[in-house]
């Protein structure tokens, strides 16, 4: 008995991302209101996202940022958890530290879609990073929210 509840007790936790942002999918009746719609290059992962304007944007070229891309720089836009919505997919993903080197769900982590392995998102502990070159956008009003509005290393900024 105490076993089992030991055991139902871990499954829950391994399981507790699912309910927590940004990973929940929302209910229908809370008002999330998409603004954005992304998805990974095989369309397993579909996300959504509610802000208008990032909080920031930037290109960071640390050799992490540059080997995980395989890329010169990665472009991305930072969000708070909660304005992102996972329209779908969000049980398909997978999971780096690149710190450990570990595939666990650990924070902050690399996240990718398990089946084309697009890179989805760098979740921190309290905010996330989204990919613009995923996020459809439409007008030259929302591409210029999205411009990157500094260049790292050369500034202070850590990622985390
Ligand atoms: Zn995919
Ligand atoms: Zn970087």
């Amino acid at each position: 008995m105490a076993q089992e509840q030991a055991r139902n007790e871990s499954t829950e936790g391994i399981n507790a991302w699912k309910k927590r942002a940004p990973y929940r999918i929302h209910e229908p009746n809370e008002n999330f209101n998409a603004r954005y719609e992304a998805n990974c290059h095989c369309g397993r992962v579909k996300y959504e996202i509610s802000r208008k304007e990032p909080l920031d944007s930037k290109l960071c070229h640390c050799t992490t940022c540059q080997t995980q891309h395989a890329a010169p720089f990665q472009w991305a836009a930072i969000f708070h958890k909660e304005d992102i919505n996972f329209a779908k997919g969000h049980h398909d993903l997978e999971w780096y530290d690149p710190t450990s080197k570990s595939v666990e769900h650990k924070l902050p982590c690399k996240v990718r879609c398990s089946y084309c392995h697009s890179p989805i998102m760098d979740e921190g502990r309290n905010m996330i990073l989204l990919f613009p070159s995923l996020i459809h956008l439409k007008t030259d009003e929302d591409r210029a929210l999205f411009k990157p509005r500094y260049v790292y290393p050369y500034s202070i900024f850590s990622h985390n």
